[in-house]
């Protein structure tokens, strides 16, 4: 039997690494091939689109989230952190700036990263030395009346908080053409400008709520965008129904109202992996314990298989696959408002298994990669990733 503990790949040494292009407030992930690894499977703004929230990634109610800023003066680096703690007035939840450590948050400031912040939860998916939240000192200038909205605008996002212009209510008839135009002058190619601007979600993402267009959240307007002249100025201001909105989310006692399947992953302590001759196949023990939401369910725990250049393995004969990539998975049942453990204290109480035959041979003397995550299938038939480890790199040599 051979033991082996997989390592984290890094960023630099990979060639599949997401490449983030950060365009006004968006996050865009390039290298778009289906089979290779997309890490940010969850990163839309960081920036897709009050009313708007996704529900899977708010943290939990109460907490106390650390921030840390990577980079920026202190003059500006107080300033940001005064702003952000106005969210602090009409919601549960506090930002404690640290200075070292480990942090929820971590904001990077920059000149022309433009500015953009991972949507609530998804934080913890990135990578411990990575940023979440990007903001752009270029842009700020003096402008404090500019920098406080931005601000706002981006922990609302930290928070949880989605795009207003994206409400499946708005009723906003954009002039596609129009935009398309306009946005081909930033390099914005047409899916680019259909999947941030024009993308609309479910009903679910409101929340109950109606279109709010003082929303911080919302983008403005401009002359032409529209086939109805409606236009739409910067927002710079919480809007009230931001500040009921958060509330609602993050009440200043007890749970929120209506949660929905959530994860909140602690203690991740990698995964530890065994050959086994006589079962002819890998065994994973992924370590973590799991922190659920509200409301209870069956989630999906999936590996998933990829040679060293971060190629998916192909699926040969429709077992142990995921969209056609080898892969190994379990249903659970999870529990609402509990902490789990898994494979922690030195147990072995949480077992996936995947059979040798179905890597390709020739992967034996190389490094493989693999992914973990937690994925949950919404009302609406959306597949939520409420999970995804950073792929962890390892060689098996079989006896
Ligand atoms: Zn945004």
């Amino acid at each position: 039997m051979t033991r082996i503990l997989l390592t984290a790949v890094l960023f630099s040494t990979i060639s599949f690494s997401a490449s983030a292009q950060h365009l006004g407030c968006s996050t865009k992930e390039g290298g778009d091939n289906k089979t290779k690894i997309n890490f940010h499977e969850n990163s839309n703004d960081t920036t897709k689109p009050r009313g708007l929230v996704d529900k899977y990634f708010l943290w939990d109610e109460q907490s106390t989230l650390k921030v840390k800023f990577l980079s920026g003066s202190p003059e500006l680096q107080s300033k940001i952190a005064s702003y952000a703690k106005e969210w602090e007035q009409f919601a549960g939840v506090k930002f404690n700036f640290v200075k070292t450590g480990d942090a929820d948050i971590r904001i990077f400031i920059g000149k022309g990263n433009g500015h953009n912040s991972f949507i609530g939860t998804v934080a913890k998916q990135i990578d411990p030395w990575e940023q979440t939240m990007n903001l752009d000192s270029a842009d700020f200038g003096n402008n404090t009346t500019f920098m406080r909205s931005t601000t706002l605008h981006e922990f609302g996002h930290a928070l949880g908080l989605l795009h207003e212009h994206s409400s499946p209510v708005s009723g906003i008839q954009w002039d596609k053409k129009f935009l398309y135009k306009e946005y081909a002058k930033i390099g914005w190619t047409e899916e680019d400008v259909d999947y941030q601007v024009l993308y609309t979600y479910n009903k679910s993402y409101t929340n109950g709520t109606k279109y709010d267009n003082k929303s911080i959240m919302h983008y403005p307007i401009m002359p032409g965008e529209t086939v109805n002249k409606y236009v739409i100025d910067w927002n710079h201001n919480l809007s009230v129904g931001d500040k009921a909105l958060i509330k609602d989310l993050y009440p200043f006692t007890g749970k929120r109202k209506n949660d929905v399947v959530r994860v909140n992953m602690h203690n991740f302590g990698g995964i530890s992996m065994e050959g086994n001759e006589k079962r002819k196949g890998l065994l994973l023990y992924p370590k973590f314990d799991l922190k659920t939401g509200g409301k209870g369910g069956p989630v999906k725990m999936i590996f998933k298989f990829y040679d060293e250049e971060g190629y998916g393995f192909q699926d040969e004969d429709g077992k142990y696959q995921e969209n056609g990539t080898v892969s190994t998975m379990r249903t659970v049942i999870l529990p609402a408002n509990k902490t789990i453990k898994y494979n922690q204290n030195g147990k072995k109480d949480f077992e996936f298994f995947l059979p040798f035959d179905q890597i390709p041979e020739a992967a034996f003397s190389q490094n493989m990669i693999v992914t973990f995550k937690i994925t949950y299938l919404t009302g609406e038939g959306e597949l939520k990733n409420l999970y995804v480890s950073a792929p962890l790199q390892f060689r098996y040599k079989k006896k």
